[in-house]
C-alpha cells in the first residue's frame, strides 16, 4: 500500500482519520488515552432498512451505500477475527441499517463463533424477518437479540415507522424466544405527542413475556438534524412515567460498561427466576461514557471510536490494499487511542456526525 493512502478520508465529508499515538502504552488491546479499554465490537452490516422510522430517516429512504463500498462477508469476518484475536475483543453486536437485511448473516454469525475465544453475540433488529430467520441464527451460534419496538399499538406502530407491520414483529419476537435467543431485550425511544404515554403498557407486555424493556433517550442522530433536547423524553420523565404504575428500585448489580441504567420491577420475576428489571438508557441526561467500552465498525470499514465521533479511520484499504492482520490491528489501536473523554452533546461547539444513526450502527 502507498504512504500517500494514510490519512485520507474514506468517506466523503468525514474528516481526516486520527493518527496521533503519543503516550500510547505498548499495550494490544483497544486502549484510549482516557484508561478505557474497548471490549464490545458494533459491527453495522448495512446502512439499508425495511422501516422507516420518523425520528431515523426520511420516508423515502436516504441515499444508500454502494454496493461495492460494503464490505464483503469474507472482509467483515476478518476484522472481527482481528479484533477478537489480536485486540481483546470479547464482545460482537451486529446491527445496521437492518443486519437481517443481510443475506450472510449466519454465515458471518457461524464463522465469528468459531472464534477462540468465542465472542458473546447479539444482534440489534427490528425483528422483522425474524420468524423465518430466528432458527437459523440460533443454529449460527448468535446467543442473544435486542429488538427494537416503540408502540404496541398498531396505528402508532405504522405511523411511527411508516409500516403496517406490528404483528410481524411480535410474532418474530416469539421466534426468537422458542429458539432460544435470550435474553431478547426490547430498545423503545420515547417521543412527545407519539407514544409517550405508552411506557407502563410497554413494561406490563415486557414483564408478562419474558422480554426485558430498555427505554432510550433521543439522541441527536436523526438524518433531518432535527433532533431538540427541549423536545426530548429525559430519563427523568420515563421513570416517573413508569412509576405510575411500578415501583422501581436501584438493582444493585454491578452496571461495568453497560449503557442501561437498570432497575428492580417490585414483585415481577424475570423468565430467568431473578428479579425482573427495566433499564433506561440516558445517553443525553446522565451520559456513561466514562465508562465506555465500545467500538465501531460501519458498514464500510471505518472505525468510529465513538457514536458521535466527528473522525473515521478507515480499515477497509487495507483490507483491499493487502494489507497485514496486524496491520489493521494497529490502525484499529491508533484509531481508539484517539477517543474523546465524552459525546460532547452539552457542549457549546457540539456538532452532529455527518452519517446519520442508521448509517453507523445503532
Ligand atoms: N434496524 C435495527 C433496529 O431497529 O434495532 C438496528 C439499527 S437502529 C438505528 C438501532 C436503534 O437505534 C433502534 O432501537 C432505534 O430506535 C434507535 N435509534 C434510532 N435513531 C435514534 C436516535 N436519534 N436516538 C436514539 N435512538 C435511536
Amino acid at each position: 500500500m502507498s504512504v500517500l493512502d494514510l490519512g485520507v478520508p474514506a468517506v466523503p465529508g468525514s474528516a481526516t482519520a486520527t493518527t496521533d499515538t503519543s503516550g500510547r502504552p505498548d499495550d494490544a488491546r483497544l486502549v484510549d488515552s482516557w484508561g478505557r479499554v474497548a471490549t464490545d465490537l458494533r459491527v453495522s452490516l448495512t446502512d439499508r432498512c425495511n422501516l422507516r422510522c420518523t425520528y431515523c430517516m426520511p420516508a423515502e429512504g436516504l441515499e444508500w451505500m454502494p454496493s461495492e463500498e460494503a464490505l464483503t462477508d469474507e472482509e467483515v469476518v476478518r476484522l472481527v477475527r482481528v479484533a477478537v484475536e489480536r485486540l481483546g475483543v470479547q464482545e460482537i453486536r451486529f446491527t445496521g441499517g437492518e443486519p437481517l437485511l443481510r443475506k450472510g448473516l449466519e454465515d458471518i454469525v457461524a464463522a465469528t463463533a468459531a472464534l477462540t475465544p468465542r465472542p458473546e453475540m447479539s444482534v440489534t433488529t427490528n425483528a422483522l424477518g425474524l420468524t423465518r430467520r430466528a432458527a437459523g441464527l440460533a443454529a449460527a451460534g448468535l446467543d442473544r437479540v435486542n429488538a427494537s419496538l416503540d408502540t404496541l399499538r398498531r396505528d402508532r406502530f405504522a405511523e411511527i415507522t411508516r409500516r403496517d407491520r406490528l404483528d410481524d414483529v411480535l410474532t418474530g419476537l416469539r421466534a426468537a424466544r422458542e429458539h432460544g435467543l435470550d435474553p431478547i431485550k426490547i430498545n423503545t425511544v420515547l417521543m412527545p405527542g407519539l407514544n409517550d404515554d405508552e411506557a407502563p403498557d410497554l413494561l406490563a407486555w415486557a414483564l408478562e413475556e419474558g422480554y426485558e424493556l430498555r427505554i432510550i433517550e433521543q439522541m441527536p442522530l436523526d438524518a433531518g438534524h432535527s433532533w431538540q433536547r427541549d423536545r426530548m423524553i429525559t430519563a427523568e420523565q420515563i421513570l416517573a412515567s413508569l412509576r405510575t404504575r411500578f415501583t422501581l428500585s436501584d438493582d444493585p448489580a454491578e452496571r461495568g460498561g453497560a449503557p442501561a441504567e437498570r432497575f428492580l420491577v417490585d414483585g415481577w420475576t424475570g423468565h430467568d427466576g431473578t428479579p425482573a428489571k427495566v433499564g433506561v438508557i440516558a445517553s443525553v441526561t446522565r451520559p456513561f461514557c466514562g465508562n465506555c467500552d465500545r467500538t465501531r465498525l460501519t458498514a464500510d470499514g471505518q472505525v468510529r471510536n465513538c457514536l458521535f465521533s466527528q473522525t473515521e479511520n478507515d480499515l477497509r484499504r487495507f483490507l483491499r490494499g493487502g494489507g497485514s492482520d496486524e496491520e489493521i490491528a494497529d490502525a484499529w489501536r491508533v484509531a481508539m487511542w484517539g477517543k474523546k473523554p465524552g459525546h460532547g452533546i452539552d457542549e457549546p461547539g457540539f456538532l452532529q456526525p455527518d452519517r446519520p444513526m442508521s448509517a453507523i450502527g445503532g
